[in-house]
């Protein structure tokens, strides 16, 4: 028998290995950019086309490197971050595994300038599928340019997996938030297709996170800051009625490093135990500084994941430190922090429509201005605050309540999630002459001639909205009332994109706006039916779904919108119908196209026939 293994070429061996490195363009923005980090870069210049998948290049002004490195960095193995295996567990760069450049090159065509600051010229090199082109010496400036063309040029299988410029745009969106969160000290300037996406100077980490999820931010931020001898804690979590339907705004950063933690995840959501609604998500911003000798980074490829050695004791150190931090600047009762809100409830509370927190901001501030002469609302203030004011906290003026009754504060906070509980006293008066009723403020209970009809109340106006929804989007004749004052809603870059990108289609279905910029928007008119207080809800969850739901090739951006609004504008359960309410349901279900099911295809009733039910009886 004739032996089989064999060695694979090197250029079969690079590809292989090329595919744990990089999976997308954003993998390739992500190592450039640690990369020049790494280098000790102050100045650092994304620029892409196509989302990444024409162009990915990354210019710094960091420390360049020599002809020789020059040529090495692009060998297998080939780094100048770790000398023996015991560096491994003292790392403070970026990078380590020396595969980056040699991973993308075998994939792509690369040109690399680079120039270290002392030396006069510096040297240009050209690959292509690990093959270099060319090699020259060259008039260049200081630092590092490392251009990546034709992204999977020589692997078309995996160039035709990657999915829509919309989604990859996104993914190295997500990428460059998180190098430029875990270094506001470095500028950053983002281009997509030549036009300018972010222009970030070196600033303090408070300013970073405004300047990269927009003008609101700054009044939602609570600092946090915790120093024990394990871990140092500092950033910010986002007051709860800033809470988001996606986890959009979720950032732990371990020495410099972003990463995701269920783990730790969970200790910041205990934190905000019985402050945030359903389904919302808190917002935060930590960076979490420890030994790099107690955290193992090198279990994952990608190096999102890290092992700690005592992640219990930082769980405890998390949580405690999140919620002394939301307690101390009023957010939450500071001494009742195990108590159940929903049990001491007042029964006089119990109807009562909820008052959202006071939040009084004031406008004129501008975060970027050194606070030598505090506002005139700040100055206001400075009763209620303490001695040792921070500078930081004349930044988000009127944190506190309006009123200063603590009493009042504590059932503001309290009372948000139990704004639907309806009262155990409510009643809906039962009148037997009636063909509908109502089970479980759920279900609606009707008739057939043949048995008995059970149809569930949110699933069935979920259908009928859908429904007409569709129609008016595809007829484009709906109609809009007019708001009596505009409505501006702030938004991410990330989320304003996606409502542009809806903007037609929003239109069709009644909304009117005079603005659609960057920062967020400004709404004139909203659809008939839909109550003004509703439309942040609404846009919220339209581009929550947007993002879960990553468009494929049978995407309808129509459909999606449709199903979206129906969602948050149903009927819910627990909300009570009186008759009238209820047929007009039955009926308007009965007149869908598909009234069997809801837009998300489940059941929107069954019935029970007699049969069935004398079946039970026996
Ligand atoms: P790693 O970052 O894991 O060391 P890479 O393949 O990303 O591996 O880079 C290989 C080497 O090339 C680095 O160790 C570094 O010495 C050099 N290098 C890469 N990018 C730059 C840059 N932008 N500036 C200076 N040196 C760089
Ligand atoms: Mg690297």
């Amino acid at each position: 028998m004739t032996d089989i293994i064999q060695l694979l070429p090197d250029h079969v061996a690079n590809q292989i290995a090329a595919g744990e490195v990089v999976q997308r363009p954003a993998s390739v923005v992500k190592e450039l950019l640690e990369n020049a980090i790494d280098a000790d870069a102050s100045e650092i210049k994304l620029i892409i086309k196509d989302a990444g998948k024409t162009l990915v290049q990354v210019i710094d002004n960091g420390k360049g490197m020599s002809v020789t490195d020059a040529r090495l960095s692009f060998e297998r193995h080939a780094t100048s971050k770790i000398k023996s295996a015991e560096d491994l567990f003292q790392l403070n760069t970026k990078g380590f595994r020396g595969e980056a450049l040699a991973s993308i090159a075998a994939i792509a065509h690369v040109e690399l300038k680079t120039k270290r600051p002392d030396d006069e010229l510096g040297t240009a090199i050209t690959i292509e599928g690990s093959q270099v082109k060319s090699q020259e010496v060259s008039v260049t400036p200081t630092g590092t340019s490392v251009a990546v063309k034709h992204l999977f040029f020589n692997i078309p299988a995996r160039r035709n997996f990657l999915k829509s410029d919309t989604v990859e745009l996104r993914h190295i969106t997500d990428e460059f938030h998180r190098v430029a969160l875990a270094h506001p000290s470095i500028a950053f300037k983002f281009y997509h297709n030549g036009s300018e996406m972010f222009h970030l100077p070196n600033e303090n980490y408070r300013q970073r996170v405004v300047h990269i999820f927009g003008g609101r931010t700054n009044e939602k931020l609570v600092p946090v800051e915790e120093e024990t001898e394990v871990l140092k804690i500092s950033g910010f979590v986002g007051k709860p009625e800033y809470s988001k339907k996606t986890r959009s705004e979720q950032f732990f950063f371990v020495n410099q490093r972003f990463i995701k933690s269920p783990y730790l995840n969970h200790a910041i959501g205990a934190a905000f135990e019985g402050l945030l609604k359903d389904g919302y998500h808190p917002s935060y911003f930590l960076n979490l500084t420890v030994d790099p000798k107690t955290i193992d980074i090198n279990i994952h490829p990608t190096k999102t994941e890290i092992k700690f050695d005592d992640e219990h004791t930082l769980y405890a150190i998390l949580r405690s430190a999140v919620k002394h931090s939301l307690g101390q600047f009023n957010i939450a009762p500071v001494l009742d922090f195990e108590h159940q809100s929903s049990l001491n409830t007042p029964y006089s509370y119990k109807d009562k429509r909820v008052n959202t927190p006071a939040i009084e901001v004031d406008r004129s501030f501008n975060p970027f201005v050194d606070d030598a002469k505090p506002s005139r609302r700040a100055q206001q203030h400075t009763s209620f605050k303490k001695a040792s004011t921070a500078s930081w906290e004349s930044l988000y003026v009127g944190l506190e309540s309006r009123g200063n009754n603590t009493k009042d504060d504590f059932s503001e906070v309290t009372f948000e999630s139990d704004s639907k509980t309806e009262s155990i006293f409510s009643n809906t008066s039962i009148e037997t002459s009636k063909t509908t009723f109502q089970l479980q403020q759920k279900y609606i209970v009707s008739t057939l001639r043949s048995g008995m009809l059970i149809i569930d109340q949110n699933r069935a106006h979920q259908r009928v909205l859908y429904e007409s929804f569709l129609k008016h989007i595809t007829i484009k004749e709906a109609t809009s009332q007019q708001l009596l004052f505009p409505l501006q809603l702030h938004f991410t870059p990330n989320e304003s994109k996606i409502i542009t990108d809806l903007k037609t289609d929003l239109e069709h279905t009644g909304f009117v706006f005079s603005d659609v910029t960057e920062e967020g928007i400004t709404i004139t008119g909203v659809p008939v039916g839909v109550p003004e207080s509703e439309v942040s809800i609404i846009l919220e969850q339209l581009i929550s779904d947007v993002e879960s739901d990553v468009p494929d090739a049978n995407f309808s951006a129509a459909d999606l919108l449709a199903k979206s609004m129906a969602k948050s504008l149903a009927i819910k359960n627990g909300q009570s119908l009186n008759n009238t309410e209820q047929e007009h349901l039955l009926n308007s279900l009965f007149a869908c196209k598909e009234p069997n099911v809801s837009p998300t295809n489940r059941p929107t009733f069954i019935t029970m026939t007699t049969d069935d039910i004398e079946k039970k009886f026996m």
